[in-house]
């Protein structure tokens, strides 16, 4: 039997608050990025800059619609159900929304397409400039966040956190592409990086924490149980699971440093606090022409 690190554990408390974390999440998110947001880009500050009202903000249009397509295979229904029943507000496929909100993205349009596809998977399609989500995802999802087969198709908090991780960074790829930002190095770790960023992007460091747990064990037990036997396949554009989960603490802690967490890094504490501002300068960099947030630093 694996032992997961004591902080990966999802345990009772992640679960009991999972209606909060639904809830308090794409608000807690949302706040910590609009203070305030921006009508006009700054190059224009002189015909007029003001700062949006809150019914503004919300009448933006999506650049990352979903599109959700009823699944044929009877075994998926559960999860198509769940996605409708969770409606548009509180899916985590649907966080794009938020990036629509603080991003002067108007006339992007790259639509979430969800459906059966035989096999679990998630991608970003540049040619198609859609993201496809798999239905098939879920359940490899949840066994892999250490969930008994019992619970392999349901969406808690846990399963949202992972999957609005992986969104995030799928639409990292499609801001990169369609915004044509420059990135040196390897693209996979700037989308890794652009996803904890904003999934850190909150005051509270036990929220934050509990956020990125989901994706840290996700790729924790995936680097034993999935490449462990078969080994990180060379071909594979990102890094070694093992990497990934240390990349997510590393990243966490220097973002919200917590000495609980400090003996699970797999580098000093000052080496994650100057990771955590690169990546944060970095991506700052990248997105200073196109933010509304007013200080001109997403993060
Ligand atoms: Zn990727």
């Amino acid at each position: 039997m694996m032992r997961l690190p004591r902080f990966l554990i999802l345990g009772p408390p992640f679960l009991i608050r999972s209606f909060l974390i639904r809830s308090f999440l794409f608000t807690a998110l949302l706040f910590a990025f609009i203070a305030p947001l921006t009508a006009s880009r700054p190059a224009s500050a002189q015909s007029g800059r003001r700062h949006l009202t809150m019914a503004e903000i919300e009448a933006l249009p999506n650049s990352f619609p979903i599109v959700l397509r009823p699944p044929t295979s009877p075994t998926l229904r559960p999860i198509y159900t769940r996605m409708v029943e969770l409606g548009e507000k509180f899916n985590p496929l649907n966080i794009g929304v938020l990036l629509s909100q603080v991003l002067y993205i108007e006339s992007l349009r790259t639509p979430v397409i969800v459906e059966g596809c035989g096999a679990p998977g998630l991608h970003y399609a540049r040619r198609q400039n859609h993201i496809r989500v798999c239905y098939e995802l879920i359940p490899e999802v949840n066994q892999l966040l250490g969930k008994p087969r019992a619970k392999w198709f349901e969406i808690d908090s846990a399963t949202r956190a992972f999957l609005m991780f992986a969104m995030l960074h799928e639409m990292a790829h499609a801001l990169i592409k369609n915004l044509s930002i420059p990135v040196a190095g390897r693209e996979e770790d700037a989308a890794d990086h652009f996803a904890l960023l904003f999934m850190t992007q909150v005051p509270d460091r036990e929220l934050a924490h509990r956020i990125v747990r989901a994706p840290a064990a996700f790729f924790f037990r995936h680097s034993i149980e999935v490449e462990g036997p078969a080994g990180h396949d060379a071909s594979d554009e990102h890094e070694s699971s093992a990497q990934r989960a240390a990349d997510v603490l590393c990243l966490l802690y220097g973002r919200h440093p917590d000495p609980t967490l400090a003996p699970q890094l797999n580098r000093t504490t000052a080496a994650c606090i100057d990771f955590a501002r690169r990546a944060a300068a970095t991506w700052n960099a990248r997105l200073a022409p196109h933010t509304r947030v007013d200080s001109g630093r997403m993060f």
